[in-house]
């Protein structure tokens, strides 16, 4: 029986990464997106005609009907699903907290917390053993920004990243005897497009020398260790956080 996996905002970056990955590892998908289509698509036929096993669903992550109509399409095409990556996450421009608006912190916390709670919410209804389910692995991206603080930049999303830490941390424990792990990887600076988002698209080359191994992390970096928290080799593991960041 094939294992079925939802990725979060795997149009691009660590997300588009963790598809490629876990397809080659033999895991049917739900690629979840909300604006890049195009790149969706994309990524959807190259991996069918891989020979591999792919929905796409245009969700957006912090609305809950958008979820639930999300996972109802997951059970009509597979029937259950194994694991899901709560990937998708957004930044603001870099600012100081006291130039910031409540609005921008609604959107941070919209995507950023609410978004994974709504996610992982409905995947625990399907994959508790309680409900008949088969258990399954819940991996959560956070960052290191949650421990760094982010200065300067985005105090917000580090906060957001900090309640991610919280709930991956209680939800391992309520779920631990359902058959479900919950864990997280905390990448550091990594290259991808989330940072032109933020307003400097130099920004891993800005700050790379701060990395003890004085370079930015590749998405694929990332996605490896999410693939370990997703599979059997990780089977003991849960409540846990794998930092990818070079050191830093
Ligand atoms: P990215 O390249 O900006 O990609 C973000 C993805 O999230 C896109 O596929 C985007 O889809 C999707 N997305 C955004 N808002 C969404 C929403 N409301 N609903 C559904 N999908 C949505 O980001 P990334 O750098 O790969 O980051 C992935 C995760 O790792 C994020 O949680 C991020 O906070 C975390 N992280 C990244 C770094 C880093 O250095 N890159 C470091 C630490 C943590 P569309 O394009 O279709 O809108």
């Amino acid at each position: 029986m094939l294992k079925v996996l939802l990725i979060t905002g795997a149009s691009r970056g660590i997300g588009a990464e963790t598809a490629r990955l876990a397809a080659e590892r033999g895991y049917a998908l739900c690629l979840n997106y909300l604006h890049s289509k195009q790149a969706i698509e994309k990524l959807r036929e190259s991996l069918a005609s891989a020979g591999h096993h792919v929905i796409t669903f245009k969700a957006n992550v912090g609305v809950e009907s958008e979820v639930m109509a999300m996972y109802q399409a997951i059970e009509r095409e597979f029937g259950r699903i194994d694991g899901l990556v709560n990937n998708a996450g957004i930044l603001e421009p870099q600012s100081d907290l006291v130039d910031m608006s409540p609005e921008r912190w609604q959107r941070i916390l919209q995507i950023n917390v609410i978004g994974s709670f709504l996610c992982a919410r409905e995947a625990i209804k399907l994959m508790s053993t309680r409900n008949g389910g088969h258990g399954g692995s819940i991996v959560n991206l956070s960052s290191r920004a949650a421990d760094l603080g982010a200065p300067h930049e985005y105090v917000d999303y580090a906060a957001a990243k900090g309640a991610i830490d919280a709930m991956t941390l209680g939800l391992a424990k309520e779920v631990g005897d359902q058959g479900i792990r919950v864990n997280a990887v905390k990448p550091g600076l990594i290259y991808t497009d989330i940072h032109a988002d933020g307003g400097e698209a130099g920004r891993v080359d800005r700050l790379k020398s701060s990395v003890p191994m004085l370079r930015g992390g590749l998405p694929v970096e990332v996605a490896e260790a999410i693939l370990w928290l997703l599979s059997e080799a990780s089977a003991y593991t849960s409540g846990s956080f794998i930092d990818v960041s070079g050191g830093r």
